[in-house]
């Protein structure tokens, strides 16, 4: 099929909810990514902050292409080695005792809210949860519900209810909206789609004190910060603020879709039998991609990695802000989960940078996110910056 006539027929036949580059993928080595007529991407976006060791890793292919050819799927009323390997690993990279796994993002925080619901039964009336604005946590009616940002909202009425929203930072307005009623407070440990927020620790602190105080289960929505992309196994370990649920998915398959929720024992008998559950989740092909995902990752030893990188960029980044003072407003984030706030709307810079072969993202209107493959090397950063330094200078 030629360029032109993959754009036409997915444009016949997909649901037109996304608003696509005119850009037909082929394959991938590393962070690059290869059109189908052969032209080569530099990539730092990585599919949303999902594959976290570029493409066509050979520990990850190797592993999908092995458990396909054993059993790709088999139901959770059985066992498999495969499953018993990866929530062991799961549950010494996130530093809980008990996994869930579910396939993407939306239905493992959908998950999280359901046990924080039940955990609020214990008490008549405990069901508010509370979420921050400008969060983004999925798009099943319950989870748009709790990202924090009225345009996703709009045309789906009537929403869950219980659902209340505070200002991500601010500790005053959530100690105002708390009480004895609230079952869970859930937050992004830095907020990824919202446009690369980085709340203080003593926030983190206080929340989770908060908390403590209303017996509220604390829940850290890591789909985007967790699998060391911000230098850390997971964010909430740079400020020590253990939650009660860890949500986690992007990353964790390196690109196969699987995620889960990581809780410890005082809460894994909040769920009965049946209580939650699903076909899919967990099964032996998501749990090789997961078990070779975050094996390569401590081979690699690239959680330290993303930090080093990360800080090399942010360097560079910081380069750039003193360079054009008046186009970008403000560069942040940890490791390799970066921000660039831009002084206006950011779209023409990603075009800009898609004409000489580099792949970014913005979000939040006019936020750069640069989200690269954890394997990104220096010289491939010093390529992106000089990228971006040149379309910056005609922005
Ligand atoms: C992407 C994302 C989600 C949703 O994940 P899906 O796999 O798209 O359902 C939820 N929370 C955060 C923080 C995300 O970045």
């Amino acid at each position: 099929m030629d360029y032109k006539t993959v754009i036409s027929e997915t444009e016949k036949y997909y649901l037109p909810v996304f608003g696509r580059y005119q850009l037909v993928l082929d394959h991938g080595k590393g962070c690059r990514l290869y059109d189908a007529e052969g032209n080569e991407y530099l990539d730092f976006f990585a599919g949303i902050a999902v594959n976290c060791l570029g493409y066509a890793h050979p520990a990850v292919t190797g592993a999908i292409l092995g458990q396909a050819a054993k059993i790709m799927h088999c139901s959770n009323l059985y066992y498999t080695a495969i499953q018993a390997k990866a929530v062991k690993v799961i549950s010494e990279v996130t530093g809980f005792d008990r996994i869930f796994l579910a396939n993407c993002g939306a239905e493992v925080n959908e998950g999280a809210l359901k046990l924080a619901r039940k955990y609020g039964k214990k008490a008549p009336g405990k069901y508010r949860i509370i979420t921050a604005m400008q969060s983004f946590h999925g798009r099943t009616l319950m989870t748009l519900t709790a990202t924090g940002q009225p345009n996703y909202h709009e045309d789906m009425e009537p929403l869950p209810e219980g659902l209340e929203y505070v200002t991500f930072g601010d500790i005053k307005e959530l100690e105002a909206k708390m009480g004895d009623d609230v079952c869970a407070v859930m937050l992004e440990p830095i907020q990824g789609e919202g446009g690369v927020h980085v709340p203080s620790d003593e926030y983190l602190r206080q929340v989770r004190a908060l908390c403590d105080k209303y017996d509220a289960l604390l829940i850290f929505d890591e789909v985007q910060s967790g699998v060391g992309r911000t230098g850390k196994w997971f964010a909430y370990m740079y400020s020590g603020v253990k939650p009660d649920i860890l949500t986690f998915a992007k990353g964790i398959g390196a690109g196969f879709p699987t995620g889960g929720f990581a809780i410890d024992e005082k809460l894994a008998h909040v769920f009965k039998h049946g209580d939650h559950g699903g076909t899919f989740g967990g099964n032996p092909l998501a749990c090789a991609a997961i078990y070779a995902t975050l094996t390569a990752i401590r081979a690699e030893n690239l959680v330290d990695k993303a930090a080093d990188r990360g800080a090399y960029m942010m360097a560079g980044l910081k380069k750039l802000q003193e360079k054009y003072p008046d186009k970008i407003k403000e560069v942040r984030g940890k490791g390799l989960l970066l921000g660039m706030e831009l002084v206006k709307e950011g779209r023409s810079l990603v075009e800009a940078c898609m004409k000489e072969y580099l792949l970014i993202n913005c979000t939040a209107g006019n936020v750069i996110r640069l989200v690269p493959p954890l394997i990104v090397s220096e010289e491939d950063i010093d390529t992106a910056l000089a990228v971006m330094d040149k379309a910056l200078a005609a922005f």
